[in-house]
């Protein structure tokens, strides 16, 4: 049955609904392989092996009965740290939320579930999904499968190392300023961000609510498209949910076909700022491009310059105001000062206790944005830069279908070489956080290995809002195009976890 852990979650979908193979037989040896390998990966914070078996029986009842729920009825999944589940603890990589259980499903939870997919566990993630290595995790990084020193990205390293390492077939990630993209990026998977709206943030805990959205992370292309038409859709609970479909995303990666495609290059993301066997790699998936007909033209985004700066003061704003519900009252941790425990002492010590010193600086940074008389200067001016990106995106959209960056600046990095620097951290996120700020989807999709190092590189293809279909369907393109060199996803030339 080890074979099972290399397939795809639309293969593993197939066999289990023509009966060739019972959810049970799939659910059991990728949680056995993650039992197995988590002590080596860290991509999972909890792990429980009758919550996911039981609802893999469930799904193999429903097919004996004539119900198949939806395409990937039966896969199992994984699903990150800070979406809510009523049968696991919720964390979000924090100690202010250690053990807590909550007492509802987050609108993607209860998608997975009504769709029959079993969910293996909770992924590890930086605190409150601010990060980009998960070394701010308040319970340790998560490892790259394909060197066990590096990091997986972040926030959404333990789904990234989970897909990657085979412990998991597809994850649910989150991405805000590039935790979906970024982490795929560098451990050679998919993921994708879709439109803000399309997928409901009900049950997600927020880091920034105008930025957030969930999103998948697989092996192959087609997974992605399958598992974000499981999770899309209006919700009632989420008044920013889109009340229009997108379509099938799906039936946009099995039609997909390079005629007539206009692609535009970024100049302010086309630089040497990018490791060289990044810019190598994207260079060549150009050249693919133009070969196979595509028609390639360089767009002009002068406010990009400006996109990190306005993130960093928009996403601590933000943060600020939703974090401050973790006050000890309501959630999790509390902690109780020697002598006269008022309620703002009880609160500043859970507070100083439950919070890591990434979460602090955060919090620091956006009150004092907000703060009367700094407001204009800093989030005013924020926000302005937010319009202007979204400007630059448009008239970039009207020469172009999409635009194509690399994902990430560089390969995936050694654990410990930027933790004590935050700048040098937020830099990572160079390429991913202008959809955030414009609300446009984004997927990395591997494209080849760096020369020099020989780790996985990721193309980003960004599309117009509500236009993700047409991110897809460039996806899979670009997919194609090296599948037919390579003759099996990337993700087959990572070495064996198990020999590790
Ligand atoms: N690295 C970014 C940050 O630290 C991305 C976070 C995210 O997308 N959740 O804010």
């Amino acid at each position: 049955m080890s074979d099972l852990i290399h397939k795809s979650a639309s293969e593993l979908a197939e066999l289990i609904a023509s009966k060739s193979v019972s959810s049970v037989e799939v659910t059991e040896a990728f949680f056995d392989r993650s039992v197995e390998l988590n002590p080596k990966t860290n991509s999972y914070l909890y792990l429980n092996r009758e919550n996911a078996i039981s609802a893999a029986k469930a799904a193999d009842a429903a097919l004996a009965n004539g119900e198949k729920l939806s395409p990937l009825h039966g896969v199992p999944i994984a699903v990150k740290d800070n979406l809510t589940t009523t049968d696991a603890p919720t964390t979000s990589g924090s100690k202010i939320l250690e053990g807590w259980v909550p007492q509802y499903d987050a609108t993607v939870v209860a998608k997975l579930r009504q769709a029959g997919l079993p969910i293996l566990g909770k992924t590890n993630l930086d605190e409150f999904a601010m990060g980009s290595s998960t070394e701010y995790s308040a319970y340790g990084p998560s490892k790259n499968p394909w060197d066990l020193t590096r990091i997986p990205g972040g926030s959404g390293g333990g789904s990234s190392s989970a897909v990657a390492g085979h412990l998991a077939p597809i994850a649910i990630g989150s991405d805000t300023g590039g935790s979906i993209r970024f982490p795929a990026a560098v451990t050679g998977s998919v993921g994708a961000k879709p439109t803000y709206g399309a997928v409901s943030r009900y049950g997600l805990i927020a880091l920034a609510s105008s930025l957030d959205q969930i999103g998948p992370v697989s092996n192959t292309v087609l997974d992605s498209a399958l598992l974000q038409d499981v999770i899309s859709g209006h919700d009632k609970h989420d008044s920013t949910s889109l009340p229009q479909s997108l379509g099938s995303m799906a039936d946009a990666v099995r039609n997909a076909d390079v005629k007539g495609l206009r692609v535009g290059v970024v100049k302010q993301l086309d630089s040497n700022a990018f490791q060289p066997g990044v810019k190598a790699c994207f260079d060549d998936t150009i050249a693919k491009l133009v070969a196979a007909g595509a028609e390639v033209v360089t767009v002009d985004c002068p406010s990009f310059e400006y996109a990190i700066a306005a993130y960093y003061l928009i996403l601590p704003a933000e943060a600020s105001s939703n974090l401050a519900k973790f006050d000890s009252v309501r959630f999790g941790l509390r902690v109780t000062p020697d002598g006269n425990p008022t309620i703002e002492r009880v609160m500043a010590a859970t507070r100083e206790a439950g919070f890591g010193p990434e979460v602090k600086r955060r919090i620091i940074l956006g009150t004092y944005a907000l703060s009367s008389g700094y407001y204009d200067a800093y989030y005013g001016s924020a926000q302005k830069v937010r319009t202007l990106i979204q400007q630059d995106l448009n008239k970039a959209f009207s020469q172009v279908d999409v635009l194509l960056t690399p994902t990430a600046p560089t390969t995936a990095f050694k654990i410990g070489e930027k933790v004590n620097d935050p700048l040098a951290m937020y830099l990572n996120d160079i390429a991913t956080i202008p959809a955030n700020l414009a609300g446009i989807p984004g997927m990395s999709v591997p494209n080849g290995l760096a020369v020099e190092d020989g780790l996985p590189s990721g193309i980003q293809i960004l599309a117009p809002a509500m236009q993700d279909a047409q991110m897809y369907r460039v996806g899979s393109i670009i997919e194609q195009m090296y599948l037919a060199e390579w003759g099996s996803p990337l993700i087959a030339k990572a070495p064996k976890l198990e020999v590790l």
